[in-house]
């Protein structure tokens, strides 16, 4: 009956917007008692709007930081470069010639212009490189990144996301089941936190670099819970890979698809809560 019981729960979780990769942490999905949502992209859609865009340093002018911001991300595939692109493409400014580009997981990306190194980079990078951050700065809402030549500041770009619909019921369903969920980001303090008030969240990490996601993970395992980590980008896979269960946004990067367990095809985080209901019910039947 094993075979006949799993083509038709491999069938109902393709209706239901799971694709399973790997059977047996699906079968111990019904364990799950923790479980812990990347934010960019998973609890919120991943596509940036620019809201601000402000020069510190007064040798440029808007226009020109937003064509080095333009040329810089333009080889990014991470959200907030999308947003920037966008913006600069809105406004029709032209990219300047880059070279040596680089991205640097959850810190940002680098390049070269006319052989000077150029950065935009998170909040955390700033205070790791004993950058100061202008005090208009810590007040601005949502997402912020700073473009840097060498060490010093040239301007920021604020940038706002929107939560994804399901999210809010995903929340409310999975505490409902005394799951406890949790949110670990590498965003920057203010916006973890105002995401995980307005959905709800148990508790989360912000400024968490990809090891850290992976070592969050690794903590709750020797507290003894059953962790899934879901999540869509390339610095989510140590954590994916770690998890009990590693579930994937479907719109998610290539990576984030292949080292996860399962993959949420219709990008719903309100799957979650379908697979830990579906796996109980496939573990009982074959039992
Ligand atoms: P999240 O956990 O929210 O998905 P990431 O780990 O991908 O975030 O990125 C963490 C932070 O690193 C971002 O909030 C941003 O400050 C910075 N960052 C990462 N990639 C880029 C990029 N391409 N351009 C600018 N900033 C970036
Ligand atoms: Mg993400």
């Amino acid at each position: 009956a094993v075979p006949l019981v799993s083509a038709i729960s491999t069938a109902i979780s393709a209706k239901n917007g799971l694709l399973i990769r790997n059977k047996s942490a699906f079968e111990s999905a019904r364990k799950i008692d923790t479980v812990v949502f990347d934010k960019t992209g998973t609890l919120t859609k991943g596509e940036f709007e620019v809201q601000t865009l402000k020069v510190t340093d007064n040798s440029l002018s808007n226009e020109e930081l937003l064509a080095i911001a333009y040329a810089l991300e333009q080889e990014s595939e991470h959200p907030i470069a999308r947003g920037i692109v966008k913006e600069a493409k809105k406004q029709s400014v032209k990219a300047v010639k880059v070279t040596d580009f680089s991205a640097q997981k959850g810190k940002g990306v680098e390049a070269r212009i006319e052989g000077i190194k150029h950065a935009i980079v998170s909040p955390g990078y700033l205070k790791e490189n004993n950058i100061d951050m202008p005090n208009e700065a810590t007040e601005q809402k949502g997402t912020i990144v700073f473009v840097i030549r060498e060490n010093s500041l040239l301007g920021y770009v604020a940038l706002d996301d929107t939560i994804r619909e399901e999210s809010y019921q995903a929340i409310e369903e999975l505490k409902s089941k005394d799951i406890e969920v949790l949110m670990a980001t590498g965003d920057n303090e203010n916006t973890a936190k105002q995401v995980a008030e307005a959905i709800g969240l148990d508790g989360y990490h912000s400024g968490v670099l990809p090891h850290e996601k992976s070592e969050i993970i690794e903590r709750l395992q020797k507290d003894g819970k059953f962790v899934a980590m879901t999540g869509d980008g390339v610095n989510d896979a140590p954590a994916l890979a770690k998890a009990n269960v590693g579930i994937a946004i479907g719109s998610g990067t290539d990576i984030a698809a292949e080292t996860a367990d399962i993959i949420l095809t219709e990008s719903r985080p309100s799957d979650v809560v379908r697979l830990i209901t579906f796996g109980k019910a496939t573990y009982q039947k074959m039992i």
